[in-house]
């Protein structure tokens, strides 16, 4: 009987466990978390008495592995976003000093308010070309159901035709959809830096998806009655497979003689055959070795968790396997259950807070973006989140941000995502013989669905290789 180990119990090591029950039935597969639950990237915690999500919020639920575990371990989308109460229900565009424009929550970014500042045709290019980004992503799906398995990160953009928005700005492939400059700095940009704390300079790829699975194409986002992660948690336990929590994974060794990682695949012409994949065995079995010494053997080895902050070494025939670099963008996430002042956001009496405040880039604001997340039954008041890149919000800003402030958290992701600059390489889907790599594909959008696809392919690799 094959066994493979999963190093990493997020999205992609949930879903490539997923296929590999599948395609796999008799192997045995082992997931390792240094965490003590599954979930990875998305985390609730409980504060002021209600539970708040401080990782992934919203999920794409008609995204067809995602729909899958949801399926699987019979849950159902809860609610189209964070509880907001009904007076809250607008949206603001912080400048620094004054709120620039204010709109609607939905329908999106065809409302009156964004027309009456930049006119009817910004919001509509800017849907046009999330749509169309959207369906040629979507198109993984059927290529996956066929069978098809990619080597990198590269080959597999390339067959969507996506490869391209991976290389520019977001801010370029706007204007080159004929969106406003003005609407994408002071609308769109101040969006991305909600989503990815980074600005419309990010890849057009994570842009235009990022947007596209905040709801703002059509589709929506949901989030999930029992927190986002439990998603992840049932679907382990539904599939069988022996979860090792609170285990760090110091190595994974393979001790195959030095392989050379497949280059990036060159573009394909249109029409042209796709080669098969021909998955490297390895000539013996990986090791993996955890923090307190332990030494397991298996047949194949996935890593599902980025390699910049997964704190473990990979080595082939005893040379360390190196992947190109990426830095990665620290989240600071501050939640408050209290009262934003009206004197500072310049509130007339009476008048409502925005529910989702996006702060253009300001060196007079100190938040990127803040929004309610929920409600405090304890103190009777919504709870806000504030999110911050690199530094932790200080109290003398929540001070200046908060008329009351009954209770006040912070929470750090030291590593919540990569610097999605245009340009940025994507480590391979195998590592070295036997070692497969589910990360590499973040360098061009972090989101779990993005994770669910990267782990779908890796688990085909592996069940390729055996
Ligand atoms: C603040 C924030 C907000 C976000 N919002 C959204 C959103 O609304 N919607 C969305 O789709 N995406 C969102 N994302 C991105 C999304 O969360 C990630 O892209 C996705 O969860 C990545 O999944 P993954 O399985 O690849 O990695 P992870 O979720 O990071 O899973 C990796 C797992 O590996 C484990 N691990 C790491 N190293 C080791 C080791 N050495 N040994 C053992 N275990 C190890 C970790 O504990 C973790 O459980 C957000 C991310 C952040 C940080």
């Amino acid at each position: 009987m094959s066994s493979i180990a999963i190093v990493g119990a997020g999205a992609a090591g949930t879903m490539a466990a997923y296929r590999l029950r599948r395609d796999l039935p008799g192997a045995d597969v082992t997931v390792f978390d240094r965490e003590p639950t599954a979930g990875g990237r998305t985390r609730r915690i409980e504060f002021a008495g209600a539970p708040v999500e401080v990782g992934a919020t919203v999920l794409p639920a008609a995204s067809p592995h995602l729909k899958a575990l949801l399926d699987l371990t019979r849950t159902k989308p809860a609610k189209s976003v964070p509880a907001t109460d009904a007076k809250h229900e607008s949206v603001g565009f912080w400048d620094g000093a004054a709120f620039a424009v204010t709109a609607k929550a939905s329908p999106g970014l065809v409302n009156a308010g964004f027309v009456r500042h930049y006119g009817p045709t910004s919001g509509l290019r800017t849907v046009a070309a999330l749509r169309q980004t959207a369906s040629r992503w979507a198109k993984i799906y059927g290529l996956q159901k066929a069978g098809r398995l990619f080597l990198t990160p590269a080959a597999l953009l390339d067959a969507l035709g996506l490869a391209d928005l991976t290389g520019m700005s977001f801010r370029h492939a706007m204007g080159r959809a004929g969106v406003k400059g003005g609407f994408v700095d002071e609308i769109l940009a101040a969006i991305t830096r909600h989503l990815y704390t980074q600005d419309a300079r990010l890849n057009a790829f994570a842009g235009e998806l990022g947007l596209a699975a905040a709801g703002l194409a059509g589709a929506t986002p949901v989030a999930l009655e029992g927190g986002n992660g439990t998603l992840f948690a049932q679907a382990l336990a539904a599939l069988g497979v022996e979860l090792v929590a609170e285990t760090r994974v110091t190595r994974i060794e393979a001790a195959d003689p030095a392989y050379r990682p497949p280059a990036p695949a060159p573009p394909r012409r249109r029409g042209a055959r796709e080669e098969a994949v021909a998955v490297p065995p390895p000539s013996g079995r990986i090791a993996v070795v955890t923090k307190d010494g332990e030494r397991r053997d298996f047949d194949a080895v996935v890593l599902a968790a980025p390699l910049e902050t997964a704190d473990l070494k990979v080595s082939a025939a005893r040379r360390l396997v190196r992947t190109p670099p990426r830095q990665f963008q620290e989240v600071h996430v501050t939640l408050v259950a209290g009262t934003p002042s009206a004197g500072y956001f310049g509130l007339a009496p009476g008048q409502a807070m925005p529910a989702h405040v996006f702060a253009a880039s300001s060196p007079r604001t100190p938040f990127w973006s803040l929004g309610v997340a929920g409600r405090s039954p304890e103190f009777g008041c919504p709870i806000w989140k504030l999110l911050t890149a690199s530094r932790p919000l200080s109290d003398a800003s929540l001070r200046r941000l908060f008329d009351e402030r009954h209770a006040v958290t912070r929470f750090v992701w030291k590593g919540a995502y990569p610097v999605l600059d245009p340009g940025t390489e994507g480590a391979p889907f195998v590592l070295a013989p036997g070692v497969y790599y589910a990360n590499g594909l973040e360098a061009a959008a972090s989101t779990a669905e993005v994770a669910t696809v990267a782990g779908y392919n890796v688990a085909g690799l592996v069940a390729r290789q055996l």
